[in-house]
């Protein structure tokens, strides 16, 4: 029997235990989150996250720059805040409009602020495992792991994506967490037999629904990070069929969320499974607000 690894309630374990923390210091953890131009999705993205950092009690600024503010405007404001003593966390939501120089921009971030793990500092620290922020997504994927008490030391994770932001640091958490690791990605030969080898199957791709059965092996652990928002009817119907529940939903609302993986096919093979929504998204923002925490412990010490 298939059990979902359930993100919202691991997402209120993780908050709840950073309260006590957060109460304990002596300036609350400050977090700048800098959002340039309008776009509608960073824009509820950033919304989210100065919320659930008012809620836990810590300080926290929006910076919305026009989304013509040059390269040099961007680099100012960022040593501005990297100056600031009270803020622990920068964040510069991504994507940046195209004329802005985003390797740049995110460089300068001082790596102790740098609450995303993105800085090639951090990325270095956690390849040599040394402390440091890691990517908040991958991190709230070993959180979930851990938290349900899956062992990965000797198992086989197999993560399909090698962004970056979700499957490198993925594939190096898991590696530090002693598990064997495969990364595939669009050059893969063979990527279903590869997939089926997978005690532990992670789903970072962007391809709505793209792993099923033929990627499964029976009692495998399935974690989809996959964000897919579906608007075409005929689509939905054409992955899940006329009569789903997937179907049904987006006659109600017009549009679905659908992950990497076949949620029916996760649902039936899988010893654990992720749910698109409710599995790993929730434990992203949860982990930056930890990342934030731990920075703000780390300056205040
Ligand atoms: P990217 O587009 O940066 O990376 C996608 C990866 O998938 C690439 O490495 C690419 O390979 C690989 N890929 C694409 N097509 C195939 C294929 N046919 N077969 C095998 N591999 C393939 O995406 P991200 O890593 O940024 O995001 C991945 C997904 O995770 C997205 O759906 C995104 O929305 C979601 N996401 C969810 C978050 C959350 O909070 N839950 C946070 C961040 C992302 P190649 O390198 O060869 O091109």
């Amino acid at each position: 029997m298939s059990q979902i690894l359930d993100g919202k309630r691991i997402r209120d374990e993780i908050l709840a235990g950073l309260a006590p923390r957060i109460a304990a210091l002596p300036r609350k953890p400050g977090l700048v989150v800098v959002l340039v131009g309008d776009n509608p999705a960073s824009q509820v993205y950033v919304g989210s996250k100065v919320k659930t950092c008012l809620e836990l009690g810590m300080h926290s600024e929006k910076i919305t720059p026009p989304a013509g503010i040059s390269t040099e405007a961007l680099l100012d404001l960022i040593a501005t805040l990297n100056a600031r003593a009270e803020i622990d966390g920068i964040l510069v939501q991504m994507p940046l409009p195209k004329h802005i120089d985003s390797e740049k921009v995110l460089d300068a971030i001082a790596p102790e602020k740098d609450v995303d793990g993105f800085h090639p500092v951090n990325v270095g620290n956690l390849s040599i495992g040394r402390p440091g922020p890691r990517p908040c997504t991958p991190s709230g994927v070993m959180e979930l792991l851990k938290r349900y008490g899956i062992e990965t030391a000797g198992k086989h994770a197999v993560v399909v994506g090698r962004s970056d932001i979700v499957g490198k640091p993925m594939a190096m958490l898991l590696l530090h967490a002693n598990a064997t690791v495969t990364i595939c990605h669009s050059r893969t030969k063979d990527l279903e037999a590869e997939c089926r080898r997978a005690d532990i199957l992670v789903g970072a791709i962007g391809r709505p629904a793209m792993l099923t059965k033929a990627h499964m092996k029976p009692g495998a652990v399935m974690i989809d990070v996959g964000i897919n928002e579906l608007k075409d009817r005929a689509q939905v119907v054409a992955i899940f069929g006329e009569d789903s529940e997937k179907t049904k939903a987006f006659d109600k609302r017009g549009s679905v969320l659908v992950g990497d993986m076949h949620p029916y096919d996760a649902a039936e093979l899988s010893s654990y499974w992720t749910p698109v929504p409710g599995g790993v998204g929730p434990l992203t923002i949860a982990q930056l607000m930890a990342n934030t925490v731990e920075s703000a412990e780390r300056r205040q010490r």
